[in-house]
């Protein structure tokens, strides 16, 4: 059964000591039985995407419910943590309060091993199935689902963020009346001195007419 050496090898050594990891003994295996815990961790590395996300260290409320059915255990819960990251129109550096809700079922390995013989060959749900191991269960993954998937996709550091300016760069909410003598207009400046110029020498032309014959002073 390779899919269950797999799922073993990711399970392997859970750490009773490991902040993610919970133990369910207390809670027991009789159907219906409820327990609710609260824990404050220091976020791991690289929870969250490269542009916003829980810097390491920084403090995780964790609220659960561990929930003991059939299967397993059922564990719902909310995590809460300060996101850190940066407005994807202006880059300033912002700060939000993110609250991360996920559920997940963790399958005792035996009754894994009944379902597995009814179950055959759903392959794509097998590997989506998380175990308990020993009684203990890592979260870890399921955290960095849900913290992720509560990301903002595009976070700005107000909804109507002016952005930058696309010619300086200069932040736009800083200077709204910000604008330039831009490169083109200096061109068209030039031309339109060597225009007057003609235009000097032939009154009787129409101005519009002026550009026809530049080389003409
Ligand atoms: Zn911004
Ligand atoms: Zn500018």
């Amino acid at each position: 059964m390779p899919q269950r050496r797999k799922q073993e090898a990711l399970n392997a050594r859970l750490d009773h000591r490991s902040p993610l990891v919970f133990d369910t003994r207390e809670l027991g295996r009789r159907p219906g039985a409820l327990k609710r815990l609260t824990r404050s961790i220091d976020a791991p590395v690289d929870l969250g995407i490269e542009m916003i996300g829980v810097r390491k260290g920084a403090a995780v409320e964790l609220d659960l419910r561990l929930e003991s059915v059939m299967e397993g255990v059922l564990v719902t819960g909310t995590a809460r943590a300060p996101l850190t990251g940066e407005c994807v129109r202006c880059l300033e550096p912002l700060r939000r309060e993110l609250a991360a809700d996920f559920q997940e079922m963790y399958s005792y390995s035996d009754a894994d091993d009944r379902s597995r013989v009814a179950d055959t060959g759903d392959d794509a749900e097998e590997e989506d199935t998380l175990f308990l191991e020993d009684d203990l269960f890592d979260l870890e993954p399921v955290l960095r689902d849900a913290v992720v998937l509560a990301l903002p996709l595009q976070p700005v550091c107000r909804e109507d963020c002016p952005g930058l300016c696309p010619e300086c760069g200069a932040r736009l909410a800083d200077d709204p009346d910000h604008h330039h003598q831009e490169a083109v207009d200096i061109r068209w400046a030039a031309l339109q001195g060597l225009a007057e110029t003609v235009q000097d020498g032939e009154k009787d032309n129409a101005p519009r007419d002026s550009g026809d014959d530049p080389q003409e002073k």
